[in-house]
């Protein structure tokens, strides 16, 4: 890829967020991610060319720094930040225009700055060995997997439904979505295998902006409005099938819709129980789960009785048990972190210049990681212990915030497990196919300081709302 020759012909509309349009190359296993800024703003950047590339270049570092540290060297790609011709920028956001969906089109493209972060295509990996079968990738965005302590909340409810099945409720109030989703976090982050199986059965139903497949880098399954569910579910298990037909299978390929979801969403749970890489089961210890009331959420529809051997909690190198531990830095629920934000604000209003020393926009560097890990668990009144909590806030909100990709690749196709077995196999007494997979974690923008009074308000109208609203019997 070299800079100064960029053409637009050879990338494509890959994907976006709330905060980021993706871009990949349709050669290359890469992807360039673009900033976005709201289109009232379209003719006027809020930023100059140098404040974007030093934005990108915080993200960049957040993620190398902090982040992979937290979660896990072997997650994180934190990519590079790349200057690019602007007629290229201009021209590629001409191109991907009409491919955007109308709901993120209050968002364009920022194309003054041309910078960017260039990543590897996590969807397309081109590291296996040479297959027929295109990689199979799952996206998920699985957002926050406890409960916060009773200590700090000053709604009980925030100790017995968690923040995402409320949250439901306010974005179906507000026309946001128009079902609701009944996935719960807390029966992904469980450990439980039938609890994840649960959730992940309702992320399929419902996506939203949870959950997406990739097949050979395209997205093929994914919330589109207007769409008609049940032709979309149809178009997934044909394209899961061929992936699924093993043993017996592969011979009459019979198989219910069913039990290929089955199969899928259990190599899935595999996945994300396993260390992160090649195709082994779960190793290292198995830690469990503090609070043990503290990870059932009462509006999941999971039903507790169903739990034969109790928790087993989250393997300890598993991608799920890194996220959830640093998504529990939030320890205080923004309840209790607003004071200790209000007297750094406080701080700075008075002492401008201690914003450096106390690194609020970063640097994002390893005495930034110091800071929070080192700090102290007693409040002794200063700004430090104050600045400590906000960064440790930070770094959990962007540990509910980011998304796990998860690539399968079929493996070991010539490897027949027909000795002895050949013919009939024992009906449903079957491994699931061997795949190769590898998980990676993407998203982890650092949130910006000034959000956190921004999150009180959300957080006292998603209570509110549920109050309201979503607390009525089932
Ligand atoms: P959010 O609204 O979740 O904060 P965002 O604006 O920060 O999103 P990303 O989540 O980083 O943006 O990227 C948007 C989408 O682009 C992702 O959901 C994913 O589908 C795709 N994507 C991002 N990075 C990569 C990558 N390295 N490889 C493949 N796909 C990617
Ligand atoms: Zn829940
Ligand atoms: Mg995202
Ligand atoms: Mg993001």
């Amino acid at each position: 890829m070299e800079l100064d020759k960029m053409d637009e012909n050879d990338w494509k509309y890959h994907g976006e967020g709330n905060k980021s349009l993706v871009v990949s190359h349709v050669q290359l296993s890469r992807v360039l991610r673009l900033l976005k800024y709201p289109a009232e703003d379209s003719e006027n950047p809020p930023q100059t060319a140098e404040q974007a590339f030093r934005q990108i270049q915080n993200i960049v570092d957040f993620s190398s720094n902090v982040m992979s540290s937290l979660l896990g060297e072997k997650f994180i790609h934190s990519g590079e930040v790349v200057k690019l011709p602007l007629e290229f920028v201009r021209q590629l956001s001409i191109k991907v225009q009409h491919q955007r969906p109308a709901w993120r089109c209050d968002k364009v493209m920022d194309i003054y700055s041309g910078c960017a972060l260039c990543l590897p295509n996590l969807t397309s990996p081109g590291i296996h060995q040479p297959t027929h079968t295109p990689p199979l990738c799952i996206e998920i965005k699985p957002k926050c997997g406890f409960l916060p302590s009773p200590k700090h909340v000053s709604k009980d409810i925030k100790t017995k439904v968690c923040r995402f099945c409320m949250h439901q409720h306010y974005k179906v109030a507000n026309g946001k979505w128009k079902r609701r989703s009944l996935y719960c976090p807390l029966d992904l982050f469980s450990g439980n295998r039938q609890r994840m199986h649960f959730a992940i059965r309702h992320l399929i139903e419902e996506p939203q902006n949870n959950f997406k497949i990739f097949k050979g880098g395209q997205c093929v399954y994914s919330s589109k409005e207007g769409s008609d569910d049940s032709l979309d579910l149809n178009s997934l298990l044909h394209h899961l099938r061929p992936y699924f037909l093993y043993g017996n299978n592969r011979i009459n390929s019979h198989m219910t819709s069913k039990a290929l979801l089955n199969d899928f969403i259990q190599v899935l749970v595999n996945a994300l129980l396993s260390g992160g890489g090649g195709g082994g089961g779960g190793g290292g210890g198995v830690t469990d789960r503090r609070g043990e009331g503290r990870s059932f959420c009462e509006a999941s529809l999971f039903n507790k009785e169903r739990i034969r051997h109790g928790s087993q909690g989250l393997p300890s190198d598993s991608v799920l048990f890194r996220i959830l531990q640093t998504q529990m830095l939030d320890s205080l629920d923004i309840e209790g972190l607003h004071p200790l934000y209000r007297r750094v604000e406080q701080h700075l209003q008075d002492f401008p210049k201690e914003r450096t020393r106390l690194q609020i926009d970063g640097p994002y560097n390893e005495a930034f990681l110091e800071k929070l890990q080192k700090c102290s668990t007693e409040d002794d009144g200063s700004v430090e212990f104050a600045a400590a909590k906000v960064h440790q806030y930070r770094v959990a909100m962007t540990a509910k915030d980011c998304s796990i990709m998860v690539a399968l690749l079929p493996s070991g196709e010539e490897e027949d497990d027909d000795e002895g077995l050949s013919g009939q196999r024992r009906l449903r007494d079957f491994r699931p196919p061997a795949f190769s997979y590898s998980v990676s974690i993407l998203d982890l923008d650092p949130k910006p300081f000034d959000s956190i009074p921004r999150q009180l308000r959300l957080d006292q109208k998603i209570v509110s709302c549920y109050l309201r609203t979503g607390a009525l019997p089932k």
